[in-house]
């Protein structure tokens, strides 16, 4: 028995069923801002877990009603302005305004009127729990504690969630884990998102295709055709087209237009397993990702080093992500509606099944601030929108979260990605608020 395509739901099907529709059209999930995103390193090796999210696709339009396809991940078009040669505030990404469905985008106009330090990107933010130790603090800026200006927790430290990076501090936390995890400052994982384009993005389906390689039953699963994700025309098949197994490999991840419905797309395999006769292939959400970025600016890669089936992996815990139950004398992992089940400690179930408001997090800047940058006029009247910065200073942060009572702020990127260009700079103005627009009389 073949592999049930339905159960073929992964990072690289951007066709989703219409029960995420609702998710979707509901818009909603955590607030959050740039602080919770996270930067996959160079440095060292880490452990991600990409989550499930429903966001509509621009790239995936019917054709006949207009509606727009769901995806795991939210695309945005995304500004990139070179505003100094390096050095520190040289490279700003923003959100453009006309892609956040507002009227004007001055971004838009001074890259029509020829302006070169100006760029605009698609950008794919994903949802991902990333496995690492953090520990609660008082947020710092320029060395002093910030406090709550306002409301009941007036004058008490604003606390974040921060990454234990110092050696010493790793040994020390570790030595007293499963007390400071109870008494509710450490924690071993954190919700996170992450913001790449195209090539990164592709990059990331390498865990799918890793993972698809495995049976939810333990086992090895051997692909016996390959076929289109969205008609579902057979594209080809291993015996029939006699394919040699490196040419199923290469196969399996080429991106490809379908001859029959014009879809491109990665092909869907269909499978045997070398263990169970109900193959169940696992998806990018069912692995933890030890991932790094390896090369420089536009030649970076993300590298999938390996990847862990949930079933098999332990936190710095040492405990299961994910809940067992109990057959007979074995443990089997507890599924509901074809995927695994998180366990509920430390509210991982519930960071690992919501999604971050991405309209939210990537809201786009005033024309004023933008203005300001470039050291351009502002044509445009005034953003329309009162609550335009209700997310900066107090609101915002994810439900009973205190983590971002801070001033947001206007990010100031690293263009290390694989199609932005610009040198690196710092993130010096990280927490400057973007500034209003100035009267002009
Ligand atoms: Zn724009
Ligand atoms: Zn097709
Ligand atoms: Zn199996």
């Amino acid at each position: 028995m073949s592999t049930p395509r339905k159960a073929v739901s992964g990072l690289r099907r951007s066709v989703l069923d219409g029960k995420s529709r609702s998710a979707a059209k509901r818009g909603g999930g955590w607030k959050g801002s740039w602080r919770d995103r996270y930067d996959i390193p160079k440095a060292e090796e880490e452990d991600i877990l990409l989550t499930r999210g429903a966001y509509e696709n621009p790239d995936d339009v019917n054709e006949k009603t207009g509606e727009l396809g769901l995806a795991h991940f939210h695309t945005c078009q995304m500004h990139g302005l070179k505003l100094k040669p390096k050095g520190p505030g040289s490279y700003l990404t923003a959100r453009c305004n006309i892609d956040a469905k507002q009227q004007d985008c001055l971004a838009c106009k001074a890259q029509a009127e020829g302006d070169r330090r100006v760029g605009l990107k698609p950008t794919f933010s994903f949802n991902i729990i990333h496995f690492g130790l953090y520990e609660r603090v008082p947020l710092e800026r320029d060395g002093r504690v910030v406090k709550y200006e306002d409301g009941e927790n007036r004058g008490k430290p604003i606390m974040v969630w921060e990454r234990v990076e110092r050696p010493s501090d790793h040994k020390r936390i570790m030595k007293d884990l499963p007390t400071l995890i109870k008494n509710g400052s450490v924690c071993i994982f954190q919700k996170r998102y992450i913001e790449v384009g195209g090539g990164h993005r592709d990059d990331l389906a390498q865990i799918d295709a890793e993972a698809a390689k495995y049976c939810r039953c333990g086992g090895d699963l051997i692909p016996i055709r390959f076929s289109c994700e969205k008609c579902e025309e057979v594209l080809a098949d291993v015996e029939e087209d006699d394919m040699g197994k490196k040419e199923v490999a290469a196969f399996a991840e080429s991106r490809g237009k379908c001859k029959d419905c014009g879809h491109i797309g990665v092909p869907v395999p269909e499978c045997t397993c070398s263990d169970c006769k109900r193959p169940s292939p696992l998806t990018a959400f069912d692995v933890v990702a030890t991932v790094k970025k390896e090369g420089e600016g536009t030649n970076s890669h993300i590298v999938v080093k390996r990847i862990t089936p949930l079933d098999q992996y332990r936190m710095l815990d040492n405990e299961y992500a994910i809940e067992f139950e109990k057959e007979g004398k074995d443990y089997f992992p507890k599924v509901e509606d074809d995927a695994w089940v998180f366990v509920e400690d430390m509210g991982l179930r519930k960071a690992a099944t919501s999604q971050w408001n991405f309209e939210e997090v990537h809201a786009p800047k005033d024309h004023g601030f933008i203005a300001e940058k470039l050291g351009i006029r502002n044509p445009f009247p005034a953003t329309e929108g009162k609550d335009k910065y209700k997310r900066y200073g107090g609101g915002g942060g994810k439900s009973d979260e205190d983590t971002r009572g801070g001033r947001g702020s206007s990010r100031e990127d690293e263009p290390d990605d694989d199609d932005r260009r610009g040198p690196r700079s710092s993130r010096d103005e990280d927490d400057e608020p973007p500034r209003r627009r100035r009267e002009r009389a």
